[in-house]
């Protein structure tokens, strides 16, 4: 297993006519030993371009790749030591299951028997013993998921580095691999470099996560950092599903504490006033941070309008207008609202989240 450090990589794509545009942005992250990274992000923030020059697949603009201290920037793909695991499984049609796993120590020029051996290895810690005979036309698509993985754990490589893996699964069919694929990590304690734009891939699967946005990384932390505190409003409205609320909001003070103030809301925070003087903020509150109270409770309320309520299963979500913001609010089945119906939320100070509304960053 390996270490991975990024240091200011940029990618820039040049266009004849509409200049030049940054697809990653100066980015800088370390890859511990056994990690499993996930790189998250929504569609075209620049994570398969990250993972590509990782790869060696595209050269960096900027910046360069350490592989356990080694700079690899300018080095080969095949003499990188790590494996590329593609969305598209990129499985020779014509050769057996067998000789898709062995092919890659072939062209490194292994015997027949040791090859024979590690295929067998690997096909026993994959459940791809009863297949190795067939042809990926003969296989599901989670089978040829397990055999494109496969390809790359026969090289013991020092990082396998993954791009969507399992974007063409089925829903059922992903939340198994999910789960195998995070046992098969913890059973190698390999290095992982993951991407994916799915947060629920990303938050049970992570050892760490990292939010890319425009080429740019927001946030790296553990699953519950990124989740339990966004460090800007890109990550708080990308994590959470519906994400969490992002209020316009006025901080003011009031005798020693400060109070966030908005629309019908009050929020006493238990910060000392000096920290943070009277200021515009963006106020977020995840949706299962706000509790249904009755109307005519006193204290912090929010009050609106139900808009509709999403049935979960074992949760709703309630879908409200407060004046001309929308907030979501989310809890055990049944919230017992209907459409039309007046509504009023409370929430605790511990529970709010602050924001500066120019650069998105977090204050508090
Ligand atoms: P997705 O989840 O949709 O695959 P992504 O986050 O992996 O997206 P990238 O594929 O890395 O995003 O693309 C980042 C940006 O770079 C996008 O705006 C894309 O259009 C641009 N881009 C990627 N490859 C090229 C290329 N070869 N030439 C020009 N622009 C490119």
């Amino acid at each position: 297993m390996s270490r991975i450090r990024i240091e200011g990589l940029s990618k820039t794509f040049g266009h004849a006519r509409r200049g030049s545009t940054a697809a990653v942005d100066s980015v800088s992250l370390d890859i511990d030993h056994g990690e499993f990274l996930v790189l998250l992000g929504p569609s075209g923030c620049g994570k398969s371009t990250l993972l590509r020059m990782i790869a060696g697949l595209l050269p960096p603009s900027e910046g360069r790749i350490l592989l356990d201290d080694r700079d690899i920037t300018h080095v080969a793909p095949k003499d990188r030591d790590l494996a590329m695991v593609f969305q598209s499984y990129a499985l020779y049609p014509h050769l057996t299951v067998a000789r898709n796993l062995g092919f890659p120590l072939r062209t490194r020029g292994w015997s027949r028997t040791r090859i024979d051996g590690k295929v067998r290895e690997v096909a026993a810690l994959l459940g791809l013993e009863e297949l190795l005979k067939r042809r990926p036309k003969e296989l599901s698509g989670g089978q040829r998921q397990r055999v494109a993985l496969g390809r790359a754990l026969v090289r013991d490589p020092g990082a396998f580095l993954m791009d969507e893996p399992l974007s063409n699964l089925d829903a059922k069919l992903r939340t198994a691999t999910r789960t195998e694929l995070a046992a098969l990590h913890q059973q190698l304690g390999s290095t992982f470099l993951y991407v994916t734009h799915d947060q629920v891939e990303a938050m049970t699967m992570a050892s760490r996560i990292a939010v890319l946005n425009n080429g740019r990384l927001e946030q790296a932390g553990t699953p519950s950092e990124v989740y339990d505190t966004p460090e800007s409003v890109f990550v708080a409205g990308f994590m959470g599903s519906p994400p969490m609320n992002l209020i316009d909001a006025r901080l003011e003070s009031r005798g020693d504490r400060l109070r966030v103030t908005a629309r019908d809301l009050e929020v006493p925070l238990e910060h000392p006033a000096g920290d943070l003087p009277p200021r515009d903020v963006v106020l977020g509150v995840r949706p299962e941070h706000l509790a249904l109270v009755s109307e005519h409770t006193r204290g912090p309320l929010f009050r609106g309008v139900v808009d509709a309520i999403e049935n979960l299963g074992n949760e709703e979500v309630a879908l409200c207008s407060v004046g001309d913001t929308k907030l979501a609010a989310r809890g055990p089945r049944p919230l017992g609202l209907q459409p039309g119906e007046p509504v009023a939320f409370t929430t605790l100070p511990e529970h709010t989240h602050l924001f500066d509304p120019t650069t998105g960053r977090r204050l508090v």
